[in-house]
């Protein structure tokens, strides 16, 4: 299984730091002050992308994914108020209910795409002290230093900061922004504890003051914690690549003195009508937004496994419509193999384990999600109906975490289908009921040759096109 590496720039082949077959793997998650929009939770399909393809790889994946719940400023650069605190005075409430609000919304999303839980969710506030041993950790070893607003990492300590995204200091400093605060020794030097007025909303007591930790700390404290000093695989969206995973990769390797993270792997940008999603142009859409607009999450999902997670995606509302009838169809076609007592002959046996093998080439060679659908496309089409067929479809929907296996809302026969289909499928029934299956399902084939699909269900059964 080849996997690409950000840190190296290629797609190498996987293999597990212990041999031991489990994988760990930490994924940054969400600051829950507003809702997640559906950028953000396309970096979360991939996640669960990839923990599901190692999983039909027979990985056993223990992941990790945190909570920002303190921390984070409206820049990523240390600037600005805690986006926590912001919403909280917009919203009138207290921090921590704008935190379980808006966690709960993420999780009751995550459910509805179908994303496996991580092995661990876990919030930066139940962390606090993690976070202040870590720092004192990088404080004894020489990599901090306090100014008037706090305590800060000097990156000129690191020789390979900027090594991810492949940005030398230097350069980094050309591309500064102006705002920089003057007391720091280097402008992407960054604030591990930041210092508080005592009337602040949310303030820890620490060895060097009251006040909150810096929003990079969070991930490396608590990936040590459940993960341990040496795990394989990191992920998050693309935008975290320049700043926030350069500052872990720095705070990590200096406390711990060696490499931390084995891969560290991104998710690209989903854009909306061809632009970034932004509240000034109305298109941060969420999934709920979806939901009332007559979408389903999966449609959504369907929709991002067309597209490797390592190229933009660009989103529409055409789309999405058209991503709705190929997974409608899809369904369709997967369940007119359901229950299909077919023997395959011995071509047919080795034409499926074919369709197999190159199903598990295409996600093996780094997620290629949008190959894989197609390869699962050909097999229903092509192969004659058979229950092994339909087998072979669900363990593909392993990885693509479609529900394909479920029966969902069937539409009764629309008026399109043209007579001769309605015809056979009456005669197909006629002969089912009279116990002649060989007949019945020779007249299944031939209405699925002529790119229908027929259903059967409690009533009956339906036709739908595929
Ligand atoms: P945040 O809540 O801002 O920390 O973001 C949560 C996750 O979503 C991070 O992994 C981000 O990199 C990712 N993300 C944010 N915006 C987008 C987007 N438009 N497309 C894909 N991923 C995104
Ligand atoms: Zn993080």
């Amino acid at each position: 299984m080849k996997l690409y590496d950000s840190l190296t720039k290629e797609k190498t082949e996987f293999k597990t730091i212990n041999n031991d077959g489990i994988v760990k793997m930490y994924s940054c998650g969400p600051t829950v002050y507003y809702y997640a929009h559906i950028g953000n939770m396309r970096a979360y399909l991939f996640m669960d992308t990839l923990k599901r393809v190692l999983e039909y790889n027979h990985y056993k994946v223990i992941n990790v994914m945190n909570i920002t719940d303190v921390g984070h400023l409206t820049s990523d650069e240390d600037e600005g108020e805690d986006k926590m605190s912001v919403s909280a005075q917009k919203e009138h409430k207290s921090v921590y209910d704008i935190a379980d609000f808006y966690t709960n919304a993420f999780l009751k999303d995550l459910e509805r795409l179908n994303i496996k839980k991580p092995t661990y969710i876990v919030k930066a506030t139940d962390h606090i002290k993690e976070m202040i041993d870590f720092i004192k950790t990088l404080e004894q070893k020489g990599y901090t230093y306090i100014i008037s607003d706090g305590v800060y990492f000097d990156v000129s300590k690191f020789a390979d900061y900027g090594k991810l995204s492949n940005m030398s200091l230097e350069d980094k400093l050309a591309g500064a922004r102006v705002e920089i605060n003057e007391e720091k020794r280097n402008p992407q030097d960054f604030a591990l504890w930041k210092f508080v007025e005592p009337n602040h909303i949310m303030k820890w007591e620490s060895p060097w003051g009251l006040g909150c930790p810096g929003w990079h700390i969070e991930c490396s404290a608590m990936a040590k914690k459940y993960l341990g000093d040496y795990f394989d695989i990191h992920t998050g969206g693309i935008d975290h690549l320049t700043v926030h995973h350069e500052n872990e990769i720095a705070q990590n390797d200096c406390a711990l003195g060696h490499k931390v993270v084995n891969r560290w792997m991104h998710c690209e940008f989903l854009q909306v009508d061809g632009g970034k999603m932004s509240k000034s142009l109305n298109n941060c859409y969420t999934i709920q937004d979806l939901i009332d607009k007559g979408y389903s999450p999966l449609d959504f999902r369907y929709f991002s496994l067309q597209t490797s997670y390592r190229k933009k995606l660009n989103f529409t509302f055409e789309a999405l419509q058209a991503s709705k009838i190929a997974l409608s169809r899809l369904r369709a076609l997967v369940n007119s193999h359901k229950n299909v007592k077919r023997e395959l002959n011995s071509k047919e046996i080795l034409n499926l384990s074919l369709y197999m093998d190159k199903f598990t080439e295409a996600i093996n060679d780094d997620l290629n999600t949008s190959s894989a659908l197609g390869i699962m496309w050909d097999m229903l089409k092509e192969m004659p109906l058979s229950e092994d067929v339909y087998n072979s479809a669900i363990r593909m929907d392993y990885v693509f975490g479609l529900d394909l296996d479920k029966e969902i809302e069937v539409k009764t026969n629309d008026s399109s289908i043209p007579d001769e289909i309605l015809h056979l499928a009456k005669e197909r029934n006629e002969a089912k009921k009279n116990k002649d299956y060989t007949k019945a399902d020779k007249l299944r084939e031939q209405i699925k040759e002529q790119g229908y699909a027929i259903i059967d269900n409690a009533n009956g059964y339906e036709l739908k096109k595929i």
